[in-house]
């Protein structure tokens, strides 16, 4: 199962500016030149990359903000009485040039960042929270929302306005517009404070997993990777200055993929320390002190908000609602998890005892005991699946093809419109009638320069008030193979691009007025659903056979090869389930804490927790860490990395759904679309999802598919 990194979510302060030119003051002098002062005049407004130098976001930002604050000021100082058109749907037009600039700035600083665009994202955070302050804590501003809130039933709006004017409210009290001035003030303060924070520590995950690549000595000692491998840990080595050493990149979770096939344990050993000890072990891009900090800031905010700790706050604004829902559900799973776990770990000490190994299993060795105990029960090696998952094939003959038979789709590549990276590939998608509904951009290969994991984002959304459409940019992390060579997939990277693609059809399926409800703009604890849904379509029959072809010979994959498995993958279940609730429940235990709980010691902290909830078992360490927990720290699901199992109850739900209707079918695809991912959040996201199945979702599918039944 992927665990993408953080999905952007439309616009980061929470409004969504508007992507069209309207009536807003043209932009100073300043951006003469600047190729972001106006709408891009390329196809559906994608961003003009061979244009935009890195030094044209800061004064871009800068003046965006300004005109933006001017916007607002025109709407807040307004001498006529509030009307939905002058207050509400004027913020929704506002901010034009700002939200350009931020989805290309945000977009680049996350696929393809250096030195320039990190030390912008550290000038920028705080302005932008400020900025946000200054438009949601304009009391005169706020004073004209709440006049049309309190008498929504008699405006005669339709449902979609009537639920803007809701969220707009809502938007405004959860960022503390009913404080008083002093307490705003405070409030501004821990808000420049937070979104420091996040960066510094979003940018000290990405330099330390960089800087904690493992140097080997010897080719021997990276036995079991393949040659490919060890070329490309030589090439890696070489760059860095280090000729005839080796270097094994790390990537973002505490697992590492290398530990599946290193046969010398001292290596295994030492490539689990190196991903375990990240930013706790000293030296300059140690997070212990941040992490404490933005614990305590978010703590501090949320009692300021009269909220008993910051996961309440958080929690309030999904659909879970509340810290007692999430605590149960994964609070009911631990157990059953962790007891599955120890059996998996009995049946790896075995194969280790069968070997006389002489050793108690540990985390450098659950990867590798696996892969043997999958070998001889399967009677496979999951690299033998690899050829059959060429990344193109994979792309275009399996998750395009599953958008064909589904929803009609088309896709067409096209080498005219420029991109950041020559390995970004674009394609126009056209709707069954045709037109065009998207662009999409697909950023498979893992850099240096990238954050780490798998997540999906938008340059412009749709939305029929600005006349916008959907630009979308799927980003995975493949390691990228030696010149000449085919990239193959292994069966949990194609689970992902099919993943990634779920959340990009969300997108360009947007069908909605106001920009705030585009596309993606649902609870956090919902995102993951129609991504997840999507994932399916990997491994059914038709999509199947249609893409896992042999690269050399064409020849398809053998079912057989594939039902092993599929088979194969229940069989480290508890210990997936554990990785990710440990994960998860120290996410909550991190973000239910008063500001004068905050502990002083990161990892006793850390420790303790996991002992308490009865999930510290060694061998399966949390998928995170708290030190390089991204999810968690930098901002996009703090409190909320609990929303992959949550999301997943209505994912397993659905794809029963599905099942039950005969899968892979237009009419099929077309009811999902019409009633679910064409709705963006123009309506609460547990209306659409009983709108789409008849009735609330059940927990039983997802139980059966994590063998948590107890069975
Ligand atoms: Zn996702």
């Amino acid at each position: 199962m992927s665990r993408p990194q953080v999905l952007v979510i439309a616009a980061a302060l929470g409004l969504a500016f508007s992507q069209t030119v309207l009536a807003a003051p043209a932009p100073a002098a300043a951006l003469a030149g600047n190729p972001l002062a106006a709408a891009s005049t390329l196809p559906f407004h994608y961003p003009a990359f061979d244009q935009i130098k890195d030094e044209h976001f800061q004064p871009a930002f800068v003046e965006g903000m300004r005109i933006q604050l001017k916007e607002i000021a025109a709407i807040a100082d307004n001498k006529k009485p509030a009307t939905f058109e002058n207050t509400i749907v004027a913020m929704e037009k506002s901010g034009e040039l700002l939200t350009r600039v931020q989805t290309t700035f945000g977009n680049l600083q996350g696929a393809n960042t250096n030195d320039k665009l990190d030390a912008i994202d550290s000038e920028m955070s705080p302005k932008l929270a400020a900025h946000g302050d200054a438009i949601y804590l304009n009391a005169k501003l706020y004073a004209r929302v709440k006049s049309l809130y309190d008498k929504r039933d008699q405006l005669k709006l339709d449902a979609e306005s009537k639920h803007l004017l809701e969220r707009y409210h809502t938007d405004f009290v959860r960022a503390g517009a009913k404080l008083s001035n002093a307490d705003k003030e405070k409030l501004k303060t821990l808000n420049g404070a937070i979104a420091t924070l996040q960066t510094t520590f979003t940018q000290n995950v990405l330099k330390e997993t960089n800087a904690s690549a493992l140097v080997v000595d010897t080719r021997e000692e990276l036995a079991g990777m393949t040659d490919a491998a060890i070329d490309a840990a030589a090439a890696a080595a070489k760059a860095k200055g280090m000729d005839g050493k080796f270097l094994v990149a790390i990537v973002n979770t505490s697992g590492q993929p290398p530990l599946a096939v290193l046969t010398n344990r001292a290596v295994r050993e030492r490539l689990m320390a190196a991903s375990l000890t990240r930013g706790s072990h000293g030296g300059e891009f140690d997070s212990r002190e941040v992490v404490l900090k933005i614990a305590k800031a978010r703590a501090e905010k949320a009692t300021l908000l009269g909220y008993a700790n910051f996961a309440a706050y958080s929690l309030e604004d999904q659909t879970a609602h509340d810290t007692a829902a999430v605590n149960k559900l994964l609070g009911e799973l631990a157990k059953p998890a962790v007891t599955n776990a120890k059996k998996e770990a009995a049946d790896l000490q075995a194969v280790v005892d069968a070997d006389k190994g002489g050793f108690q299993i540990d985390a450098s060795d659950w990867a590798f005991y696996t892969d043997k105990v999958r070998a001889q029960r399967f009677a496979f090696d999951e690299n033998q699946l690899k050829p059959y998952f060429e990344l193109n094939n994979v792309l275009t003959n399996g998750v395009f093809y599953a958008a064909g038979k589904l929803y009609g789709l088309s896709f067409k590549e096209r080498k005219d419109l420029p991109v950041y990276n020559p390995d970004v590939r674009v394609f126009d998608v056209f709707d069954a009638n045709g037109k065009q509904l998207a662009i999409f951009l697909a950023d498979m290969y893992a850099r240096s320069n990238k954050q780490g994991g798998a997540w999906m984002n938008e340059y412009s959304s749709q939305s029929s008030l600005l006349g916008t459409h959907s630009v979308v940019a799927n980003h995975l992390n493949i390691p990228k193979p030696p010149a000449g060579e085919p990239t193959l997939l292994t069966y949990d990277e194609v689970k992902t691009a099919f993943h990634e693609f779920g959340h990009a059809l969300h997108g360009m399926f947007s069908n909605v007025k106001y920009p705030r409800f585009s596309g993606t703009s649902v609870p956090r604890d919902f995102v993951e659903y129609p991504s997840q849904v999507n994932e399916m379509w990997a491994v059914w029959p038709e999509v199947l056979s249609n893409y896992a072809k042999h690269y050399k010979t064409g020849a398809p994959m053998p079912k057989e090869l594939l039902d092993k498995v599929i088979a194969s993958k229940k069989f480290n279940q508890g210990f997936l389930t554990t990785e990710y609730l440990s994960a998860s429940l120290l996410d909550q235990r991190w973000h239910q804490l008063t500001p004068s709980q905050i502990p002083t010691d990161v990892l006793g902290f850390e420790a303790q927790s996991l002992k308490d909830m009865g999930v510290d078992f060694a061998p399966v360490p949390p998928r995170y860490r708290t030190t390089y927990f991204s999810h968690s720290f930098s901002g996009g699901y703090s409190a909320g990395y609990y929303a992959y199992l949550w999301s997943e109850k209505l994912d397993a739900d659905t794809v029963e759904w599905f099942k039950e209707k005969g899968g892979l079918k237009r009419e099929n695809g077309d009811w999902f679309r019409a009633k679910l991912l064409s709705r963006g959040g123009t309506d609460d996201a547990m209306n659409l999802f009983r709108n789409f199945r008849g009735r609330d979702p059940i927990i039983e599918p997802l139980l059966e598919r994590r063998g948590l039944t107890g069975k």
